[in-house]
Protein backbone atom coordinates (compact mmCIF):
# COMPACT_ATOMS: atom_id res chain seq x y z
CA UNK A 1 0.00 0.00 0.00
CA UNK A 2 1.27 3.48 -0.90
CA UNK A 3 0.23 7.21 0.47
CA UNK A 4 -0.07 9.56 -2.18
CA UNK A 5 -0.14 12.98 0.29
CA UNK A 6 -0.82 16.17 -0.64
CA UNK A 7 -2.85 19.39 -0.19
CA UNK A 8 -5.36 18.65 -3.10
CA UNK A 9 -6.82 22.22 -3.06
CA UNK A 10 -8.05 21.53 -5.17
CA UNK A 11 -7.63 17.59 -6.10
CA UNK A 12 -6.80 18.21 -10.55
CA UNK A 13 -6.69 15.48 -12.71
CA UNK A 14 -3.00 15.77 -12.48
CA UNK A 15 -3.36 14.16 -8.86
CA UNK A 16 -6.37 11.82 -10.58
CA UNK A 17 -3.70 10.88 -13.24
CA UNK A 18 -0.96 10.28 -10.34
CA UNK A 19 -3.21 8.06 -8.53
CA UNK A 20 -4.06 5.96 -11.50
CA UNK A 21 -0.75 4.85 -12.19
CA UNK A 22 0.01 4.32 -8.85
CA UNK A 23 -2.93 1.89 -8.69
CA UNK A 24 -1.15 0.18 -11.23
CA UNK A 25 2.19 -0.19 -9.16
CA UNK A 26 0.29 -0.72 -5.63
CA UNK A 27 -2.40 -2.93 -4.29
CA UNK A 28 -3.80 0.35 -2.39
CA UNK A 29 -3.39 3.86 -2.34
CA UNK A 30 -4.26 6.13 0.30
CA UNK A 31 -4.91 9.48 -0.95
CA UNK A 32 -4.22 11.52 2.45
CA UNK A 33 -4.95 15.58 2.57
CA UNK A 34 -2.46 17.37 4.65
CA UNK A 35 -3.82 19.98 5.96
CA UNK A 36 -2.40 23.14 8.91
CA UNK A 37 -4.67 23.84 11.77
CA UNK A 38 -3.06 27.40 11.93
CA UNK A 39 -3.56 28.10 7.86
CA UNK A 40 -7.22 27.88 6.63
CA UNK A 41 -6.86 26.52 2.99
CA UNK A 42 -9.27 27.41 -0.27
CA UNK A 43 -11.24 24.92 0.08
CA UNK A 44 -12.11 23.54 3.63
CA UNK A 45 -10.80 20.04 4.25
CA UNK A 46 -13.62 18.37 4.95
CA UNK A 47 -14.93 19.38 1.71
CA UNK A 48 -11.65 18.22 -0.60
CA UNK A 49 -12.12 15.03 1.43
CA UNK A 50 -15.90 14.49 0.38
CA UNK A 51 -15.73 15.33 -3.42
CA UNK A 52 -12.40 13.05 -2.99
CA UNK A 53 -14.19 10.05 -1.53
CA UNK A 54 -17.26 10.47 -4.16
CA UNK A 55 -14.70 10.65 -7.01
CA UNK A 56 -13.55 6.98 -5.83
CA UNK A 57 -16.56 5.61 -4.39
CA UNK A 58 -16.36 2.85 -6.65
CA UNK A 59 -12.68 1.83 -6.17
CA UNK A 60 -12.22 0.15 -3.41
CA UNK A 61 -8.49 0.21 -3.42
CA UNK A 62 -8.12 3.56 -3.22
CA UNK A 63 -8.82 5.32 0.97
CA UNK A 64 -9.14 9.23 1.40
CA UNK A 65 -8.07 10.35 4.80
CA UNK A 66 -6.79 13.54 6.76
CA UNK A 67 -3.95 14.19 8.53
CA UNK A 68 -1.93 17.07 10.05
CA UNK A 69 2.14 17.37 11.24
CA UNK A 70 4.86 15.26 9.10
CA UNK A 71 3.59 13.03 6.09
CA UNK A 72 6.25 10.42 7.20
CA UNK A 73 4.90 9.71 10.93
CA UNK A 74 1.32 9.29 8.88
CA UNK A 75 2.81 7.27 6.71
CA UNK A 76 4.06 4.80 9.52
CA UNK A 77 0.74 5.18 10.89
CA UNK A 78 -0.79 3.77 7.68
CA UNK A 79 1.52 0.72 7.42
CA UNK A 80 2.76 2.30 4.06
CA UNK A 81 5.51 0.81 2.41
CA UNK A 82 6.25 3.97 0.18
CA UNK A 83 5.04 7.44 -0.45
CA UNK A 84 4.12 8.56 -4.07
CA UNK A 85 4.30 11.90 -5.24
CA UNK A 86 4.41 13.30 -8.97
CA UNK A 87 6.82 15.19 -10.50
CA UNK A 88 6.36 18.09 -13.09
CA UNK A 89 9.31 20.58 -13.44
CA UNK A 90 12.63 20.43 -12.31
CA UNK A 91 11.69 22.44 -9.59
CA UNK A 92 9.42 19.70 -8.23
CA UNK A 93 12.12 17.41 -8.78
CA UNK A 94 14.43 19.34 -6.43
CA UNK A 95 11.74 19.70 -4.00
CA UNK A 96 11.30 15.95 -3.44
CA UNK A 97 14.37 14.81 -4.07
CA UNK A 98 14.91 16.35 -1.18
CA UNK A 99 11.89 15.69 0.86
CA UNK A 100 12.08 11.87 -0.41
CA UNK A 101 16.01 11.92 0.89
CA UNK A 102 14.73 12.84 4.63
CA UNK A 103 11.95 10.86 5.04
CA UNK A 104 14.02 8.12 3.91
CA UNK A 105 16.57 9.25 7.03
CA UNK A 106 14.06 9.05 9.28
CA UNK A 107 11.62 6.11 8.60
CA UNK A 108 13.36 4.05 6.06
CA UNK A 109 10.28 4.86 3.77
CA UNK A 110 10.80 5.20 0.17
CA UNK A 111 9.47 7.91 -2.00
CA UNK A 112 8.47 6.80 -5.53
CA UNK A 113 8.35 9.96 -7.78
CA UNK A 114 6.01 9.79 -10.93
CA UNK A 115 6.45 11.83 -13.87
CA UNK A 116 3.88 13.76 -14.35
CA UNK A 117 1.75 12.96 -17.81
CA UNK A 118 2.34 15.47 -20.55
CA UNK A 119 -1.04 16.84 -20.88
CA UNK A 120 -1.31 17.20 -17.29
CA UNK A 121 2.35 19.12 -16.46
CA UNK A 122 1.20 22.40 -16.41
CA UNK A 123 -2.00 21.99 -13.99
CA UNK A 124 -1.20 22.72 -10.26
CA UNK A 125 -3.79 23.56 -7.67
CA UNK A 126 -2.49 27.47 -7.48
CA UNK A 127 -3.40 27.88 -10.91
CA UNK A 128 -6.61 26.69 -10.81
CA UNK A 129 -7.54 28.36 -7.25
CA UNK A 130 -6.42 31.56 -9.24
CA UNK A 131 -8.52 30.76 -12.50
CA UNK A 132 -11.74 30.48 -9.96
CA UNK A 133 -10.91 33.59 -8.24
CA UNK A 134 -11.07 35.28 -11.18
CA UNK A 135 -14.30 33.73 -12.09
CA UNK A 136 -12.91 31.33 -14.66
CA UNK A 137 -14.49 28.25 -15.22
CA UNK A 138 -12.15 25.60 -13.82
CA UNK A 139 -14.27 22.20 -14.61
CA UNK A 140 -11.76 21.19 -17.39
CA UNK A 141 -8.86 20.99 -14.95
CA UNK A 142 -11.41 19.42 -12.66
CA UNK A 143 -11.63 15.10 -12.58
P1 LIG B 1 1.70 19.71 -1.88
O1 LIG B 1 1.21 20.97 -1.25
O2 LIG B 1 2.09 18.67 -0.91
O3 LIG B 1 2.70 19.89 -2.98
P2 LIG B 1 -0.29 19.25 -3.98
O4 LIG B 1 -1.72 18.94 -3.74
O5 LIG B 1 0.05 20.53 -4.64
O6 LIG B 1 0.37 19.12 -2.54
O7 LIG B 1 0.38 18.08 -4.79
C1 LIG B 1 0.39 16.77 -4.33
C2 LIG B 1 1.30 15.93 -5.21
O8 LIG B 1 0.75 15.86 -6.52
C3 LIG B 1 2.70 16.51 -5.38
O9 LIG B 1 3.62 15.45 -5.46
C4 LIG B 1 2.63 17.22 -6.70
O10 LIG B 1 3.89 17.30 -7.31
C5 LIG B 1 1.70 16.29 -7.46
N1 LIG B 1 1.00 16.97 -8.55
C6 LIG B 1 0.28 18.10 -8.50
N2 LIG B 1 -0.22 18.42 -9.71
C7 LIG B 1 0.22 17.45 -10.55
C8 LIG B 1 0.07 17.22 -11.97
N3 LIG B 1 -0.60 18.06 -12.73
N4 LIG B 1 0.66 16.11 -12.48
C9 LIG B 1 1.37 15.29 -11.70
N5 LIG B 1 1.56 15.44 -10.38
C10 LIG B 1 0.99 16.51 -9.81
Amino acid sequence: MCLFPGSFDPFTKGHADIVKRALALFDKVVIAVGYNEQKAGWMPVEERIASIKKLYADEPRVMVESYTGLTVDFARKCGATAIVRGVRTTADFEYETQMADVNRQLTGIETILLPASPQFASLSSSVVRELAHFGRDISTFLP
